[in-house]
C-alpha cells in the first residue's frame, strides 16, 4: 500500500463503450465509480482508441490500447430483472456470477502487458451492489429475508462480500499491469476498520411483563433470572458499562436513539416502537456525558419513520434538541425500511440531510448485504443516480449469534474470526450492533462477553482503525470528495453530490 497522502490520488484510465452508455450509461459509471473509490482511485475517462488502463465494451477490437479489457454482456443489462444468481465462480480468476441458465465462465486471457476479462464484471457488481436477488427472496414478519435456500448467496455475497472481492481483484490486477498504487483506504495506513454500535431498544426495564420474557428465552434455566428480575434485582440502564467496557479498549461506540416514544397497545397492535422519553432528564443528562466522552449519539429511526418525511424529520430534530447536538447518522429500529422499496427509503435519507445510513443488513444473518465490505453511496435504480447518503453497512448484529443461531451455523468466535479476516482482505469495514439491554451477564449470558472478546481481538491487531460509524462516514465522504476533485469523467457530474 503506498504511503502517499491521500492528496496526491493516482488517476486510472479508463474508456467505456459509447453504445453502451447510451443505454445503461448511469448504472455502468456508478459501477466503475464504485471500484476505482473504493481501491483509492482517481479517473480520467478516455475516448475508446486512446491508450486506457481499464476498457469496458463489446468489442476489444474497438479499445487496442486497453491494459485491462473487460467483456461488456449487454444481453445481461437487458435482462437483469429475470436472472438469478446460480452460484459464483471459484478457483483461479476473478470473482464473478453465474446466473441460472448461463454457460460456464471462459478463462481470462492474459499476456505479458493486458489481460482480457471474459465475465462481465460490472455487471455483476451492479447486480448484486443493487441487491437484485432481493425482488424475489421471501420475506417473514417485518420483512426480514429469509435466505434459507440460498447458502450460496450467502456465503459469496454476505461472508466473502463479493462486490468488495471484484473491487480487490481489480485493483490487484491493474497494480501487476503497472498502474501505480491506489491512496489508502483508512487513516494510518491502517488495513481495515472495526466500528461500534449500540441501538438503544430497551434501556427502562417493564418488570412485569420481563419474567415471562426471560423464560420464553432461556426456558427453565431462566427460572432464578425470572425471579431476580420480578424482586427488582436487575436493570437495563447499562450505557456506563458499555462505556467503561469499550474505553478499556481504547474504543468508542455510537448508540442510536429512538425518538419517538411508543407504547405496549401499539407494541401488541403492529407498531413495536420503545418505550423510553428521550425528552426525559435521565436521557438530557446521559446525552451529556455521552458526548462529553466522544461517544456519538445517533438517530434510531422508529418503526414506520421510512412512511414519513415530516415524522422521520421531527426525529431528527428531537433528538438534537434533547441531546444538545448534530445528528449525522441513523439505524432504523428493526432495520425497517421500506420493506418493498428500500432505495425509497435511502433516498429519504438523502433529502433530510443525513451524512450516513447504517441500516443494509438482513436481520437473520451475518454479513454483508449488498457483498459491499465498504462504505458506499448507493445507486437509486428509479432516478438513475447515486445518492448523497453514506452507506455503513451493518456487519454483525448481536442476536444474529444468539437467538438466530440456527441461520448462522458454526461456532460465533470462529464465525467472527472468520469476518475480521475477511474485512481484512477486502480492506472492509466491520460494523457491530449490540442492544443496550443486552450487558447484563444473567440475564443474557455470553453476550456481553463476546462482543469484548471481539473488541479485544481486534485492538490487539497493529492493522485495525477503530472509529465511531460518524467518524468512519466522515473520513470516507473526505476520502471520495478528494477523489472526486481530482477525476473527470464517468458522469462524475453525479458523483460530485458528495461534496456538499
Ligand atoms: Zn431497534
Amino acid at each position: 500500500m503506498t504511503t502517499e497522502h491521500l492528496g496526491a490520488i493516482p488517476i486510472i484510465r479508463v474508456a467505456v463503450d459509447p453504445g453502451l452508455v447510451d443505454d445503461y450509461g448511469p448504472e455502468i459509471h456508478w459501477a466503475l465509480r464504485l471500484w476505482f473509490s473504493t481501491a483509492g482511485w482517481a479517473w480520467a475517462e478516455v475516448a475508446p482508441r486512446e491508450p486506457a488502463d481499464l476498457a469496458y465494451g463489446v468489442d476489444r477490437a474497438c479499445f487496442p490500447g486497453a491494459r485491462l479489457f473487460v467483456q461488456a454482456r449487454p444481453d445481461l443489462w437487458a435482462r437483469r430483472a429475470e436472472l438469478s444468481f446460480r452460484r459464483a465462480r471459484s478457483g483461479d480468476g476473478p470473482p464473478c456470477v453465474i446466473y441460472d441458465g448461463e454457460p460456464e465462465p471462459g478463462r481470462v486471457d492474459a499476456g505479458p502487458e493486458h489481460i482480457v476479462c471474459p465475465h462481465d464484471l460490472v455487471f455483476d457488481t451492479f447486480f448484486v451492489a443493487t441487491g437484485q436477488m432481493e425482488r424475489g427472496l421471501p420475506r417473514g414478519k417485518h420483512g426480514f429475508y429469509d435466505l434459507s435456500d440460498y447458502s450460496e448467496y450467502r456465503r459469496i455475497v454476505l461472508a466473502d462480500g463479493l462486490v468488495s472481492d471484484i473491487s480487490r481483484w481489480i485493483e490487484k490486477t491493474l497494480t501487476e499491469l503497472g498502474c501505480p498504487s491506489p491512496a489508502p483506504r483508512w487513516p494510518a495506513g491502517r488495513r481495515a476498520a472495526l466500528a461500534l454500535s449500540h441501538d438503544v431498544d430497551y434501556p427502562e426495564m417493564i418488570r412485569w411483563i420481563e419474567p415471562a420474557r426471560i423464560l420464553r428465552r432461556q426456558g427453565l434455566a431462566g427460572w432464578r433470572p425470572a425471579a431476580e428480575v420480578a424482586l427488582g434485582r436487575h436493570h437495563h440502564w447499562h450505557f456506563a458499562s458499555w462505556m467503561h467496557l469499550e474505553q478499556a479498549q481504547g474504543a468508542r461506540s455510537a448508540f442510536y436513539f429512538v425518538a419517538r416514544q411508543g407504547s405496549l397497545f401499539e407494541y401488541a397492535t403492529g407498531t413495536p416502537d420503545t418505550f423510553y422519553d428521550i425528552g426525559s432528564p435521565a436521557f438530557r443528562k446521559l446525552f451529556g456525558e455521552l458526548r462529553q466522552a466522544g461517544f456519538e449519539i445517533g438517530l434510531h429511526a422508529s418503526y414506520r419513520a421510512f412512511a414519513s418525511p415530516e415524522q422521520f424529520a421531527a426525529e431528527i430534530g428531537h433528538l438534537e434538541a434533547v441531546s444538545g447536538g448534530k445528528v449525522v447518522g441513523n439505524r432504523h429500529h428493526y432495520w425497517h425500511m421500506n420493506p418493498s422499496d428500500p432505495e425509497a427509503t435511502l433516498k429519504l435519507h438523502e433529502t433530510l440531510g443525513l451524512d450516513y445510513d447504517s441500516s443494509l443488513i438482513h436481520n437473520r444473518y451475518v454479513g454483508w448485504r449488498r457483498g459491499i465490505a465498504h462504505p458506499y453511496f448507493p445507486f437509486v435504480q428509479a432516478e438513475r443516480r447515486e445518492i448523497g447518503t453514506l452507506q455503513v453497512p451493518a456487519t454483525w448484529m448481536d442476536n444474529q449469534l444468539f437467538g438466530l443461531r440456527g441461520d448462522n451455523p458454526g461456532d460465533p468466535w470462529e464465525l467472527l474470526k472468520a469476518v475480521v479476516d475477511r474485512a481484512v482482505a477486502l480492506g472492509g469495514c466491520v460494523v457491530v450492533d449490540i442492544h443496550d439491554y443486552v450487558f447484563d451477564r444473567v440475564l443474557f449470558p455470553g453476550w456481553a462477553e463476546l462482543y469484548e472478546r471481539l473488541i479485544a481481538l481486534v485492538a490487539a491487531r497493529s492493522d485495525f482503525w477503530i472509529a465511531t460509524p460518524a467518524e468512519v462516514a466522515e473520513h470516507w465522504r473526505e476520502r471520495m470528495r478528494k477523489i472526486s476533485a481530482a477525476s473527470q469523467g464517468l458522469a462524475l457530474g453525479v458523483a460530485q453530490r458528495v461534496a456538499r
